[in-house]
C-alpha cells in the first residue's frame, strides 16, 4: 500500500491560487504558483471542479491534469473547506486512480491470505469501533457468528448468551475493558463462546488498540477456541484433494447439529457432478481433479459462512446449511451454485438433492437418505437440476425408506415416472462409458421403463436368446418355440412394416396375407408382435422381439419410436462385449 498516497493541496478560497502542496502536486502544476488550480486541469475537469466548489460538494470525483491527461485522479474537496463561512483556504485531496486500483486488488489478495491464516488457527478476528459502536467480524465460518458488521451491543449479547453462569462475570469484565478502551488485553474464559463443538472447553480473547488516521481508535482482537487435551482428533480434518472438510468430519458436524442440538432449519444437500467419468475419460484424471477443486471452491464461495462443504465421495459433496429460513432461501443457494458451475466451467453440470430438518426427517441418517433420494431423482429426471424434498411433491420418509429397502435400486436411478427418452439416454451412456452392464440388465431395464410385457434380444446366426426382460418374461418359451421355427430375417408381412420394424397386433384377424406367419404366431398364443432387426457395431446380426402371449397389446407410434431408438442404440455397441447375464 506504500505507493498509493493521498496528495493534499491547499488553495486560496478567493482566487484558487496554490498555497501549499507536496512535490508531486508541485510537479503537476509545473511549479507555477500564481495561477488558479483549475487552470491546470483539462477543460472538462476544470468545469466540474468549479461546479463542485460552487455546490459545496465534498464527494469524490475524477479529474485530469493537462500535464498528464491519461492518468485520472480521484479528487475531493475536503468538507471542512465549506464549513467555515468566509474561510480563506480550501483543501483539495488527490489520489492517482490506477494506484488505487492496483492497491485494491493487492488488498483483496492480502485479505484472502489473512482469511486463510485465520482459518488455520480457527481464530475469529474482530474489529471494534468505540465511536461507531460496531463490531466487524472476519472468518466467522467455523464459529457461531456471521462475518460482517454488527452492533457492538448485539455482539456482546451474543457472547453473553453462550456463557455459563460461572464465566459470566469474567466475560462482563472483558466487555467493560473493551468499552473502556484498554490498550492491550488477554484473558481466557472457561466456556465455549466460539461455537458448539463440545471439544472446545474455553476460549482466549485478546486484543490491541490501534489508532488509525485522525483520532479514530479501533480495537483489533481475536477470539481463539482452546481444545482440551486428548481431543485432538476432534479438530477439523480436510479432504486433501479439494480442501473441503473430510467426510468423517462433515458427517460429525451434521450429526452434531441435527441429532444433538436439534437445530431447526438446518439443510443438507448432496451434490454430484454429472457424467464426471466422461470428463476423466476424455480429459484425463488430472483435469478431473482440477474440476473437483473448482466445483468445491464454487460451493464454498457461494455458501460462505452460511454452512460448510465436505467431500463424501469421488465426485460427491455434502453441503450443510446452518440455517435456511425457508425453501426459497435454500433454493437461492442451490440455484446459484448450479448456475455458477455452468457459467465458470462450460459443459459441466451438477445434480443436487436436498432436504431440510426437521420437515423432511427427524434425524441425520434419515435426512441424508431423503437428500440422497432427491439426488437420484435429479439424476433420473435428466441431471443438471436440484431437487429439494417437499411433502407436496415427494413421498414422505417412510415411503422412501420402503422403496429403498424394497430391493436393489434400478439401474437407471429414480422412479418409474422417468420419461422413456431420459431412461434411454442414460442406458446409452452406461453402455458406452460405464462398466458395461450385462445385456439382461439392459433389456430388463428398458422393458420395465417402457412397460413391455416381454422383450427379447436374439443373435440371428444361431438364434441364440441373448437376453429377455419384462413382466411376462416367463412366456419366453412360447416365443422361443416360434423364433426357432422361423427365419426372422425373412419374415415378410410388408403391410405392417414401419421404419424397419415388423409390427402386428392383429394376428387373430382373418385377413389376407401372411397366413403362415399368423398361424405360427397363434399356435404359440402370441397375439401382438414386433420384430426389429439390426446389426451391431461388430457387424453381428441381431434382433429385438417384443411380444405378448395370450393377450393383445396395442403399440402406439410414440412407443414404436422409442423401440426403434433402443435398437439403434444397441446397434452402436458390440454385443459380444457384454455378458448375457
Ligand atoms: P452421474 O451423472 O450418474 O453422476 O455420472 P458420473 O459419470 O459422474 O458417475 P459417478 O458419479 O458414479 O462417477 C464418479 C466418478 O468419479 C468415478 C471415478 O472414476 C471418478 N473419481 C472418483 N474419485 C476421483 C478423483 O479423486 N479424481 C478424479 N479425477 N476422478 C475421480
Ligand atoms: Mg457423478
Amino acid at each position: 500500500m506504500n505507493d498509493s498516497r493521498m496528495m493534499e493541496v491547499m488553495i486560496a478560497a478567493d482566487d484558487h491560487r496554490l498555497l501549499s502542496a507536496n512535490a508531486e502536486a508541485w510537479w503537476l502544476v509545473q511549479n507555477d504558483v500564481f495561477v488558479p488550480l483549475e487552470s491546470f486541469l483539462t477543460e472538462e475537469s476544470s468545469a466540474e471542479f468549479l461546479q463542485r466548489l460552487n455546490e459545496k460538494n465534498a464527494e469524490w470525483f475524477l479529474t485530469r491534469f493537462k500535464t498528464t491527461p491519461a492518468l485520472p485522479y480521484l479528487t475531493r474537496i475536503a468538507a471542512e473547506s465549506f464549513e467555515q463561512e468566509g474561510g480563506n483556504m480550501i483543501r483539495v485531496i488527490l489520489c492517482r486512480l490506477h494506484e488505487l486500483m492496483d492497491n485494491y486488488s493487492r488488498l483483496n489478495d492480502a485479505l484472502a491470505t489473512h482469511d486463510a491464516m485465520l482459518s488455520i488457527y480457527e481464530d475469529l478476528y474482530f474489529e471494534y469501533s468505540p465511536a461507531e459502536k460496531t463490531v466487524t467480524l472476519y472468518n466467522a465460518n467455523q464459529s457461531a457468528y456471521s462475518n460482517g458488521v454488527m452492533e457492538a451491543k448485539a455482539f456482546f449479547a451474543a457472547l453473553s448468551a453462550r456463557c455459563n453462569e460461572e464465566s459470566q462475570s469474567a466475560l462482563n469484565s472483558v466487555i467493560s475493558h473493551l468499552r473502556d478502551g484498554a490498550p492491550r488485553f488477554r484473558q481466557s474464559i472457561p466456556c465455549n463462546l466460539f461455537n458448539d463443538d463440545s471439544a472446545v472447553q474455553s476460549v482466549q480473547i485478546k486484543w490491541l488498540t490501534i489508532h488509525l488516521h485522525k483520532n479514530q481508535t479501533t480495537i483489533v482482537g481475536l477470539i481463539h477456541p482452546l481444545r482440551s487435551r486428548g481431543t485432538e482428533e476432534s479438530a477439523v480434518t480436510y479432504d486433501p484433494l479439494t480442501g473441503t472438510i473430510s467426510k468423517e468430519f462433515i458427517t460429525r458436524m451434521a450429526e452434531d447439529r441435527i441429532n444433538q442440538q436439534h437445530a431447526e432449519h438446518t439443510a443438507l444437500a448432496i451434490l454430484d457432478i454429472d457424467y464426471f467419468k466422461h470428463v476423466n475419460d476424455n480429459y484425463g484424471h488430472q483435469y478431473g481433479d482440477q474440476l473437483l477443486r473448482q466445483v468445491a471452491s464454487i460451493m464454498e464461495t457461494e455458501i460462505k459462512d452460511g454452512g460448510a462443504v465436505g467431500r463424501i465421495g469421488g465426485d460427491e459433496f455434502m453441503m450443510l446449511f446452518y440455517h435456511v429460513e425457508n425453501e426459497t432461501a435454500l433454493r437461492a443457494y442451490l440455484r446459484s451454485i448450479k448456475s455458477v458451475v455452468s457459467a465458470v466451467l462450460p459443459g459441466i453440470t451438477v445434480s443436487i438433492g436436498a432436504a431440510v430438518y426437521p420437515d423432511a426427517a427427524p434425524n441425520y441418517n434419515d435426512l441424508f437418505l431423503v437428500a440422497d433420494y432427491c439426488l437420484y431423482l435429479a439424476k433420473a429426471k435428466g441431471r443438471n437440476r436440484y431437487i429439494i424434498h417437499t411433502l407436496a411433491k415427494h413421498p414422505p420418509l417412510a415411503e422412501i425408506k420402503a422403496e429403498q429397502s424394497g430391493g436393489e435400486r434400478n439401474l437407471v436411478r429414480g422412479r418409474d415416472d422417468l420419461p422413456l427418452g431420459d431412461a434411454l439416454v442414460q442406458l446409452m451412456y452406461m453402455m458406452q462409458y460405464g462398466k458395461k452392464p450385462p445385456l439382461s440388465t439392459v433389456v430388463e431395464e428398458f422393458a420395465v421403463r417402457a412397460a413391455l410385457p416381454l422383450l427379447s434380444l436374439w443373435r440371428e446366426k444361431d438364434r441364440a436368446l441373448l437376453a429377455v426382460g419384462g413382466k411376462e418374461k416367463h412366456d419366453v418359451d412360447a416365443l422361443q418355440a416360434f423364433v426357432s421355427g422361423h427365419d426372422l430375417s425373412e419374415l415378410e408381412i410388408p403391410r405392417y412394416l414401419i421404419d424397419g420394424m415388423t409390427v402386428t397386433h392383429t394376428v387373430d384377424k382373418k385377413e389376407e396375407g401372411c397366413v403362415e406367419l399368423r398361424e405360427a404366431l397363434l399356435e404359440h398364443q402370441i397375439l401382438s408382435f414386433i420384430y426389429i432387426p439390426f446389426t451391431d457395431a461388430a457387424g453381428e446380426k441381431a434382433s429385438l422381439v417384443l411380444a405378448s402371449v395370450n393377450r393383445k397389446v396395442f403399440w402406439n407410434e410414440e412407443h414404436l419410436k422409442y423401440y426403434r431408438l433402443f435398437a439403434d442404440m444397441l446397434s452402436r455397441c458390440t454385443l459380444s462385449e457384454f455378458s448375457p447375464a
